[in-house]
């Protein structure tokens, strides 16, 4: 996944973000490409508002229900408006919750995370509980008790992972139901309908996801230009865009012209917040980083910009400096339950047969309830009673999967912390030097070459 990585733009760092300001900042694109010292701590306010409007396809406006504040410092407390999910600071990293329902932790443990926002899966909740029950019960909130922000993922993504079920024409997506095996037909209608009824505070455009490693340059490009014709059907069948921010979703593969393309297309749609999707296949982290340096270069500065499916903790903070807020990706979750701890230094493997007898615990200093000490409220776990159970024991899964979302979200805050602080470079530095021990031969290219792009010299001291 690491590869080589030149400078792909050579561009002068441009503070001009860092100066307050709490209504939506002009449209007005930046000369320079939004660079490491442009991003700034901002607030996603999910509420009731025409602040921000959607063009449907027949050019008419539609209300948006969210407010993007840009925080500078010492507006620390405009992240706390009180809101109906409430506000969701940014850059931010998302749980998610497929099934309605985080793997390994209650809603009571996943709040005192301090979790604002998690994902729920559209595809997975139109079958089963299924649109009826959502409808009788009143939307996925209630049907999970999670009183906070809810995204959900538009069921596109699970086309890739479907493939061989699935197949792909101008109506929508035809595929076999895992349950029953009945076939279903998803459409951007469809989609949109199950996510209006699922309540969720954001909600995803049906696109035509194709794995970004694919040779296939005509269906790449006929993907890209179908999820352009798709939003503009979700647009049209979205009921409650008072209430419910729909995102629109970039496509096109690993081609630069065809991102662009997309994004002038999209932008056109003005969708209160622009996802970048169909990465995290499998590509080199190279190209990764292009296409999102080359999307939100070309992304207007007052939307969120959401990288689906983007979870390691390298991989965001250098995505953050190419000018990304919001990443969700199941890998935190999904190695706990392997055994894996994400740590400061790392990643760890509990299993392993040198923790049988470590009586420190998960990481030293982390404030989750496994890793405080008794006295201090936690559990004061060691990474021997780690060991012991991770393999066999249920809780094992669960007290680690505690400790990776609290190191996620912690991650994310101080992300934030340093970007209010305007010392987003040195943290950066910081944060790489942990990982690789402050062996800078052992840094990967792709993030010296991404952030070099962006002006910042990771190599530097
Ligand atoms: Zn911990």
């Amino acid at each position: 996944m690491q590869t080589k990585q030149t400078a792909y733009r050579d561009t002068v760092p441009d503070r001009i973000a860092n100066t307050a300001s709490v209504t939506i900042p002009s449209m007005q694109r930046q000369s320079l490409a939004r660079s490491l010292f442009k991003n700034t701590r901002v607030a996603l306010n999910i509420q009731s508002s025409k602040m921000t409007t959607t063009i449907g396809p027949n050019g008419q406006s539609k209300p948006s229900a969210l407010t993007f504040e840009r925080h500078a410092k010492c507006s620390l407390a405009r992240a706390h408006s009180p809101l109906p999910h409430g506000s969701v600071p940014l850059p931010i990293f998302m749980p998610v919750a497929t099934q309605a329902s985080l793997k390994g932790l209650t809603y009571d443990q996943l709040r005192d995370t301090g979790c604002m926002l998690c994902l729920n899966n559209t595809y997975h909740l139109g079958l089963k509980p299924g649109q009826e029950v959502l409808d009788s019960v009143g939307g996925a909130h209630k049907l999970q008790g999670w009183d906070r922000n809810l995204l959900t993922d538009s069921g596109g993504f699970q086309m890739v992972s479907l493939l061989k079920l699935a197949t792909v024409t101008e109506e929508g997506v035809r595929f076999l139901s895992p349950h029953d095996g009945e076939p279903m037909l998803l459409t951007p209608e469809h989609s949109i309908g199950l996510q209006n009824s699922i309540g969720s505070d954001i909600i995803m455009q049906l696109d035509d996801v194709i794995a970004t490693t694919s040779p296939d340059h005509a269906r790449i490009k006929e993907a890209m230009e179908r999820s352009v014709r798709w939003l503009d059907r979700c647009i049209d069948a979205h009921k409650y865009p008072e209430r419910q921010n729909l995102f629109c979703i970039i496509q096109g593969g690993l081609d630069l012209e065809l991102r662009k393309q997309c994004c002038e297309e999209m932008v056109v749609r003005d969708t209160p917040g622009i996802a970048i999707g169909g990465l995290s296949g499998g590509e080199d982290k190279q190209e990764f980083c292009k296409v999102v340096d080359t999307c939100t270069g070309l992304l207007p500065e007052n939307k969120p910009r959401y990288v689906m499916g983007v979870g390691y903790p390298e991989d965001i903070v250098v995505a953050v400096a190419l000018g990304a807020d919001m990443f969700d990706c199941v890998w935190p979750t999904r190695t706990a339950r392997f055994g894996q701890a994400i740590l400061t230094s790392g990643t760890i493997n509990l299993r392993h047969k040198s923790f049988e007898a470590d009586f420190s615990p998960i990481e030293e200093g982390c404030t989750c309830t496994c890793c405080l000490p008794a006295d201090k409220g936690g559990l004061g776990l060691t990474k021997a009673y780690m060991h012991h159970v991770t393999a066999k024991e249920t809780v094992g899964a669960h007290l680690l999967t505690m400790h990776n979302v609290h190191f996620m979200l912690t991650l994310m805050g101080r992300v934030r912390q340093a970007i209010l602080e305007d010392r987003y470079p040195a943290f950066i530095r910081e944060f790489f030097s942990k990982i690789y021990q402050g062996d800078k031969s052992k840094y990967p290219e792709w993030a010296v070459g991404a952030l070099k792009g962006v002006g910042m010299d990771l190599l530097e001291d």
